[in-house]
């Protein structure tokens, strides 16, 4: 039988962050990923910046625009701006790029990068993980499963959601001249139970429109044929790209016997605003830090994953649901009193800078009320 390598990891911005991180501390790593790469995938490619602070290679390769500003409306009318606080708080990337990037950091410190290679399923087997597919088996020791929204590998082991809620997407990428390249825009008032973005990269946008309730985004033509137009274009203009978006739903375990769960498929994704690769990244970090330890002999190492997974980042995203549920069911009202507050786009500049959490928002609001009412 063949030495097993030390870790097998998914494809994907989580899987390859993961992988990166392992490859360069020394581990025997396979990426198996069931399509060519890199490929392409439906994403806005908004991103905080401060996720630089997990990776000691720098990012700025994969970036394709830096944002500065953000721009609020209400059925395209009625604005709010908000600028973005640092340096470079906000980038746009493009997925293909920003995951062949971290690939590519993974591959060139030794990982073993395996396309057209789909996980159908995977057993224990002693000290071993055994993962199989119509291309053959693979060995070994630890195993972190980064397949995205429409993961299946997860449940079977109760990582994760067992029943995950689901936002749902019709993405548009669009050449086009780019008026104020610094920009990201969000409307709230066109869409029913969600938004529509629309983010300068270079050479033209990346548009969409996200549900949050329910799982399709049943309007999304009629919004694209009024935003489209706004941005100067027609309305048919661009493919559309449907998906769906696993969102986060509740703190769950990530963890199990030699594997974790990473990125969509653990349901990190926020609530509120669709931001998925931050927690991609953050998840994939973590999960390689624990997984160094956990194969250095720390057996509980891989709980300290689900823990800081909960502390890091789940906290915040409990507030983030509890706000969205408020918000997407009246949005109108929402929109008025929450993004038209004279602060609130700041502070969701902040949210989306990653400089605060919805927690800290919560615990503002609720000071608030108690200085009223005292
Ligand atoms: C339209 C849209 C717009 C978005 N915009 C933004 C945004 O602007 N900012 C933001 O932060 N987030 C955004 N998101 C969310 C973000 O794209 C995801 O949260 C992010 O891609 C999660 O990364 P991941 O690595 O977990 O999953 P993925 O990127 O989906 O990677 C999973 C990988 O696993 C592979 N795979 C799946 N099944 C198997 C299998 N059985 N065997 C082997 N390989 C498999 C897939 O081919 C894929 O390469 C958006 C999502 C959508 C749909």
């Amino acid at each position: 039988m063949s030495t097993p390598f030390d870790v097998a990891v998914g494809g994907g911005a989580a899987g390859a962050a993961c992988a990166a991180h392992l490859a360069q501390g020394g581990k025997s790593v396979v990426v198996l990923e069931q399509g060519p790469f890199p490929r392409s995938k439906p994403c806005g490619g908004g991103m905080a910046a401060s996720v630089q602070r997990w990776f000691p290679f720098d990012l700025s390769p994969a970036v394709d625009q830096v944002i500065r500003r953000v721009r609020f409306t209400w059925n395209l009318e009625d604005p709010v701006t908000a600028e973005l606080p640092g340096e470079a708080p906000f980038w746009i990337v493009e997925r293909s790029r920003l995951d062949a990037f971290l690939m590519q950091q993974a591959t060139t410190s030794g990982a073993e990068l395996r396309c057209d290679w789909p996980v159908h399923g995977m057993a224990r087997r002693g000290e071993r993980w055994q993962l199989h597919g119509p291309a053959g088996s693979v060995c070994s020791r630890a195993v972190v499963i980064a397949d995205g929204s429409n993961s299946s590998l997860g449940r079977p082991l109760g990582l994760g959601a067992a029943r995950p809620r689901y936002a749902s997407t019709v993405a548009v990428e669009l050449n086009a001249p780019v008026d104020d390249p610094h920009t990201a825009r969000f409307d709230f008032g066109l869409v029913h139970h969600g938004f529509c973005w629309a983010f300068p990269r270079q050479g033209g946008y990346s548009i969409g429109v996200g549900t949050f309730i329910g799982r399709e985004a049943g309007d999304a033509e009629a919004v694209l044929q009024r935003l489209l137009p706004d941005l100067g274009q027609p309305g048919d203009a661009g493919r559309r790209q449907h998906s769906v978006l696993r969102i986060w739903d509740g703190h769950h375990r990530l963890h199990g016997d030699g594997v974790v769960v990473v990125g969509d498929a653990a349901s990190l994704c926020d609530p509120f605003l669709a931001e998925g690769i931050r927690p991609a990244l953050l998840s994939g970090s973590l999960a390689a830090q624990s997984l160094g330890a956990w194969l250095g002999g720390d057996s509980q190492a891989l709980a300290t994953y689900s823990a800081r997974m909960r502390r890091d980042w789940g906290e915040s995203m409990a507030w983030g649901k509890r706000i969205a549920q408020v918000f997407y069911r009246v949005p109108r009202i929402g929109y008025q009193l929450g993004i038209k507050r004279p602060t609130a786009p700041q502070r969701i500049a902040q949210i989306l800078s990653g400089e605060m959490g919805y927690g800290d928002i919560a615990q503002r609001v609720i000071r608030r009320l108690l200085l009223q009412q005292g």
